[in-house]
């Protein structure tokens, strides 16, 4: 697969060139020239097939010829040893894609960018430096994807004061190849260094760096698998049982829940509902769409940073500044996979696929104590935007029809602060309880690429 930039069709690059450059050399954002599909046979068994082989099939074809299949078998495997239930809580359902070891959906990206990077800067001696910069998440999973991995270190600017403690030791906490930048500014000032010091020749001479934001296609690609593997499943009407707080129903087993609880039978296309900040995730699930898994279309779910659903409802884009949310993780006001959406597709086209909906912080604390009290599961204000935006649709002119289900990008003892108060303590994984005993060593910068550079 050759890969172009969003800024031009010319000089299209190999999957190494477009993973480990991170931004192309114009400014623009890595795009394959083509959405491959999956072969036929792949296609009618996704609802079969474990999740390796998902992630297999999945890659593959974005990779051919990089990342022989023995490897990229054996990566999977390291990567995913976790997966992503679909469970069923109401009159829906929910993906949940905690279960990695930063408890949120980047795991899904980071860890594979992470050994695909390491295998493909094998024999390499010049060490290479990431930068990444985060509204909270992404920095954990790739600071945890990249702990250790020899030849390589990676540099986390994240907003001063705007992650949560937990993020924060998730980030800054691991030391060793791991460095943490306290920048003062918000998450579009840490981005807008991380361009900057893409786009200075002079530091580029001096140090070989990659970017690892959702903007590498390295961790855009692996997103996909579980879109697939969870369209797949719904297909087949079949849910899982192993979700972190799932409600049993007494007496039923995988294939009646999904169907009784749903009102659902087999064979329906599955519509995802995905809380949006960056749109790394969601332009992944249109891949997976467009790979050909049973998807019949997302719910774009944002905070009241809500640039791309009032680009779907205007059709003008305008990138604002950041607003602080109790979803922080998406306080983007100028989501940057934007560009990437709309290189591939045009309004029209994503009209056809997206519905946007923005949700307050208000009516996030609300649902999240609401679907606590009937439901017994705990959503995090991440989870409970989308849950929130399927509701003010359910309760609107054309509501959703088919199975539906709301991706839970985090888990809800990753922010705590918000939801304990509303619904009772949480459980946290193990994961999160080790993060929690490490100590944050950051060192804060002013927004200036100058004192970025210093750090190099
Ligand atoms: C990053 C993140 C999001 C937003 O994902 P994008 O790919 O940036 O749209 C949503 N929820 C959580 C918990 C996240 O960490």
């Amino acid at each position: 697969m050759r890969y172009y930039s969003t800024g031009s069709r010319s000089n299209p690059v190999s999957f190494a060139a477009a993973a480990l450059g991170g931004l192309a050399p114009d400014g623009g954002l890595f795009i394959p020239e083509e959405i491959p599909s999956y072969p036929g046979n792949v296609k009618s068994s996704l609802g079969t097939m474990n999740f390796f082989d998902i992630a297999f099939e999945t890659i593959r074809p974005y990779v051919r010829g990089e990342l022989p299949d023995a490897v990229l078998m054996d990566l999977v495997h390291s990567a995913y040893p976790f997966t992503a239930p679909l469970i069923p809580v109401g009159d829906r359902l929910v993906l949940e894609l905690f279960h990695g070891p930063t408890a949120a959906f980047k795991d899904f990206g980071a860890r594979f960018m992470a050994r695909a990077f390491s295998y493909l800067r094998r024999g390499e001696d010049k060490p290479l430096r990431i930068l990444v910069a985060t509204s909270g998440d992404t920095g954990g999973a790739v600071a945890d994807g990249f702990y250790g991995v020899e030849g390589i270190s990676v540099t986390v600017l994240y907003p001063k004061g705007r992650v949560t403690p937990l993020q924060e030791k998730q980030i800054a906490g691991l030391g060793g190849n791991i460095s943490a930048l306290a920048v003062e500014g918000s998450f579009d000032d840490c981005q807008a260094l991380v361009k900057a010091a893409f786009a200075d020749e002079g530091l580029r001479k001096r140090v070989a760096l990659s970017s690892a934001n959702s903007i590498n296609v390295a961790r855009l690609i692996p997103q996909a698998i579980y879109y697939s593997a969870a369209a797949g499943k719904a297909f087949a009407g079949k849910t899982d049982s192993d979700g972190e707080a799932t409600p049993r129903v007494p007496g039923m087993n995988e294939h009646t829940a999904a169907n009784a609880i749903h009102g659902v039978k087999a064979g329906s296309p599955i519509t995802f509902c995905v809380p949006s900040g960056n749109f790394g995730n969601l332009t992944a699930g249109l891949y997976a769409l467009k790979m050909g898994a049973p998807i019949r279309g997302f719910i774009a779910a944002t905070n009241i940073n809500k640039t791309v659903p009032d680009y779907l409802a205007s059709g003008e884009y305008h990138a604002r500044l950041s607003q602080a949310t109790i979803s922080n993780a998406m306080d983007v006001g100028a989501p940057s996979n934007f560009e990437r959406m709309t290189a591939h597709w045009t309004l029209e086209t994503l009209r056809g696929m997206i519905r946007g909906v923005h949700v307050s912080d208000e009516d996030t604390r609300k649902t999240i104590a609401a679907v606590h009290q009937q439901y017994s599961y705990f959503l995090d204000p991440h989870g409970a935007v989308g849950w929130r935006a399927v509701d003010i649709l359910s309760a609107g002119e054309a509501p959703v029809r088919g199975p539906l289900a709301v991706l839970a990008t985090a888990h809800p003892a990753k922010f705590a602060e918000t939801v304990e108060p509303l619904a009772g303590p949480v459980k946290a994984p193990a994961a999160i309880k080790t993060a929690l005993c490490r100590i944050a060593q950051a060192r804060t910068i002013p927004a200036e690429l100058s004192a970025l550079a210093d750090t190099l």
